[in-house]
């Protein structure tokens, strides 16, 4: 199993993303200083590890979530304009993070991973055109393969119709917006099944909240015979971060790679 079918090209996008930064007097997302849009100072303050994140309540049966970090401060600051203003060299910085999360999460596992990222509606990935959590997961997927892992990403998940913004809405709405509104289509089943029909999956998006997505995730993936291993994400909203949401806490092996050291 190889990493680059869906994670080709990050090296040639940050360039240019850094290029348009300096063109267009960027300015870091944490401090508002002027130049990259992560600044040294800043990126020197992201979270070096990465542990377990329950919500409260814990959806029933949801496998254990992970998060680099709480959503607040800089990271906070990274996912927004990532997602919405579109600052594409956030990707990277971004990705290392769900990277350490995911490896964490994958610390007892052996044997190959693939990485399924939670849909995102299609309404949202046309308006912006880009899909967020997607880009953020491939990214990690090409971290944890520089680190040796046997890893995969693959869009086995989509929405039904029906499905409104999850901004705003509380836990309970979350879970009955959510209710059955992820599926993995037939095809994208099968072609898993005929290459890595023993892989783990781990289900990775940016923020957990309530966790009423991921278990959605899960609840979707479940239903077709697949095992969900556990939730991979950049952070988690301060709640779920609090003392009494933790049971342990785990550094992860991924450092950052160089673009040299990314295979593809
Ligand atoms: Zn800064």
């Amino acid at each position: 199993m190889r990493s680059g079918a869906d994670s080709g090209g990050i090296d040639g996008v940050r360039l240019l993303d850094a290029l348009a930064d300096l063109l267009l007097g960027g300015r870091c997302v944490g401090c508002a200083r002027p130049g990259r849009v992560l600044c040294g100072r800043c990126e020197a303050l992201l979270p070096a590890g990465a542990r377990p994140a329950w919500p409260s309540p814990v959806p029933p049966g949801l496998v254990t979530p992970w998060a680099a970090g709480p959503y607040d401060g800089v990271v906070r600051a990274m996912v927004v304009g990532h997602k919405e203003r579109r600052l594409l060299a956030l990707r990277d910085p971004l990705a290392l993070l769900l990277a350490r999360s995911a490896a964490a999460a994958l610390a007892p596992v052996r044997g190959p991973v693939v990485l399924v990222p939670v849909p995102s509606r299609p309404a949202s990935v046309r308006a912006r055109g880009y899909d967020p959590t997607y880009a953020l997961t491939a990214g990690a997927a090409a971290r944890l393969a520089a680190a040796g892992r046997d890893v995969a990403v693959r869009r086995l998940l989509r929405t039904r119709p029906g499905v409104v913004d999850q901004a705003g809405l509380g836990a309970e709405a979350r879970a009955a917006n959510l209710a059955g509104s992820m599926h993995c289509p037939s095809a994208a089943l099968r072609r898993l099944g005929e290459r890595w029909p023993r892989a783990s999956l781990v289900v990775c998006d940016d923020v957990l909240t309530t966790g009423a997505t991921a278990r959605e995730a899960q609840r979707a993936l479940e239903s077709v015979g697949l095992q969900v291993t556990a939730v991979a994400a950049v952070a988690a909203t301060r709640r779920r971060w609090a003392p009494g949401g933790l049971a342990g806490h785990s550094e992860s092996s991924v450092r950052r790679v160089s673009p040299s050291q990314n295979t593809h």
